[in-house]
């Protein structure tokens, strides 16, 4: 679509590679220190090509609320992404670093995961007449399997070599 808007061919992220949205979203540097940084230490990991990724998202653990953190990381991580691009292009709003954005990107889950234990809670309390087994929480299965906290990209690289890339290559 031309929307008389001159975008360069070359990523905006990393000016090295040239844009497409397998680049954008999972070959770029950028985007690798994002998923690697929540999928390398656990065994749920995207495809990362678009389209399969975008499969991958519909079932990606068959625990339920593994189920929901994954889909996301994988939504809120995109667009992070997508936003950071168009930060670039436009100046809309101060670019931020890899580093910056998965602390971002972990904020937003976090509020959201608080909301849908918020929501669980209130439903069981509602249900107290029936016996229900208390299953461990949203933010539970997010600290057990996702927080940690992010390495500035130059210090990670300084103190520790890069996780390997995600399994499912
Ligand atoms: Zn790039």
């Amino acid at each position: 679509m031309d929307c008389g808007i001159q975008v360069p061919s070359s990523c905006l992220l990393c000016a090295i590679g040239t844009e497409c949205m397998d680049h954008l979203f999972f070959q770029c540097e950028y985007a690798k220190e994002v998923w690697e940084f929540f999928f390398a230490t656990t065994s749920f990991a995207p495809p990362l090509d678009f389209t399969n990724a975008l499969l991958w998202s519909k079932a990606p653990s068959p625990n339920d609320k593994l189920s929901v953190i994954c889909k996301l990381i994988f939504h809120a991580s995109v667009y992070e992404i997508w936003k950071q691009r168009n930060a670039r292009l436009f100046g809309s709003s101060p670019p931020k670093s890899a580093t910056q954005s998965i602390k971002e990107i972990q904020t937003i889950i976090r509020c959201k995961l608080a909301g849908l234990d918020c929501e669980a809670t209130s439903l069981r309390q509602r249900a107290t007449h029936r016996r229900q087994e208390v299953q461990p929480s949203y933010l539970h299965h997010w600290f057990e399997f996702f927080q940690r906290n992010p390495v500035p990209q130059a210090q990670h690289q300084q103190t520790q070599p890069l996780p390997p890339l995600i399994s499912s290559l």
